[in-house]
């Protein structure tokens, strides 16, 4: 038998899995939805300095929303949520995690899937939000190959001409340019790999893009299944369960364009929280899968139980 890179790999993530003494960095938390199942896969959690979440706000009032939901510190703990849909004849990933070359709290995504027993061969599908580095870089494996090997992969046309744009080096400031070499060599090597979608497309059966820009120029988030039995998948549209729903009008520093992603943010809340159905977030808490409920002020995460 020839043993492939592929399945030592494989073997590598079973062993990882069944042994007890390995510590569990990764979390798995699981709804049904249109006759599967939505899991959320830990991929670790960004490590932020508080002037990062801070920055531009009025200062007393942002602290004190984040004391609120729970997050105080000079470093603050974002988990990283990548959602994986999965029924009879598809196992679709949305992003892929931040991979091994971002920040050495990230990158978990692999023991998070081999814990929950899926195989990265299993993948059909991946779709991305959007092409920062915590929802791109871990597309490659570390021989520089697709990691999800027989999956299609699929990213918002405006998005992904973005990153290739050689003039986006240049216009995007020079706290942000890693993001541009990173994202530019990844849909490189990818190349016609990656297929293209636009605004209201229907990737799959029940599996509808939403455009919703201002966070990056071609992020999108996704309508999953039908009915009364759908949720949303919001990437970083809401980027956080704090000050985002508590004061979602406000301009945030780490949107690309603040006021743009204030007004997409503002429009997606208000439907979510009209149609009352679940969502998952990729940077909010207990595994970002709940509802979106208004408030006194704002609106609310409500984790599903
Ligand atoms: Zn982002």
């Amino acid at each position: 038998m020839v043993i492939t890179r592929r399945r030592l790999l494989g073997s590598a993530i079973g062993a990882l899995a069944c042994s007890g003494s390995v510590r569990r960095v990764w979390a798995a938390t699981e709804v049904a939805l249109a006759g599967g199942r939505l899991l959320s896969l830990s991929d670790g959690a960004l490590v932020l300095p508080e002037s990062f979440v801070l920055g531009g706000l009025p200062e007393e009032e942002a602290r004190a929303l984040l004391a609120a939901a729970g997050v105080s510190g000079p470093e603050l703990r974002v988990p990283c949520n990548v959602a994986l849909w999965q029924s009879e004849d598809r196992t679709v990933l949305f992003d892929t995690g931040a991979g091994p070359d971002f920040m050495p709290s990230t990158g978990h995504l692999l023991d998070a899937l081999g814990a929950a027993g899926i195989d990265p061969g299993a993948i059909t599908h991946v779709v991305f939000t959007h092409g920062h580095p915590d929802h791109l870089w871990g597309v490659l494996d570390e021989f520089d190959e697709p990691l999800f090997a027989n999956a299609r992969h699929l990213m918002g046309r405006v998005e992904r001409d973005y990153w290739l744009d050689p003039a986006t080096a240049d216009s995007i400031g020079p706290d942000r340019q890693f993001f541009v070499a990173g994202a530019a060599r990844r849909l490189g090597v990818l190349g016609d790999l990656v297929e293209t979608f636009e605004d209201g497309d229907s990737l799959l059966t029940g599996l509808v893009a939403q455009a919703t820009p201002g966070h990056t120029p071609g992020h999108m988030a996704f309508r999953l299944g039908e009915g009364d039995d759908a949720l949303t998948v919001v990437g970083d549209a809401i980027p956080n369960a704090s000050i985002a729903l508590a004061r979602p009008h406000w301009e945030l520093a780490s949107d690309q364009d603040p006021a743009l992603a204030a007004a997409s943010r503002t429009a997606l809340l208000a439907d979510l929280a009209a149609r009352g159905q679940p969502v998952i977030a990729f940077h909010f808490p207990e595994g970002g899968i709940g509802r979106i409920e208004a408030a006194e002020e704002g609106y609310a995460f409500v984790p599903a139980p």
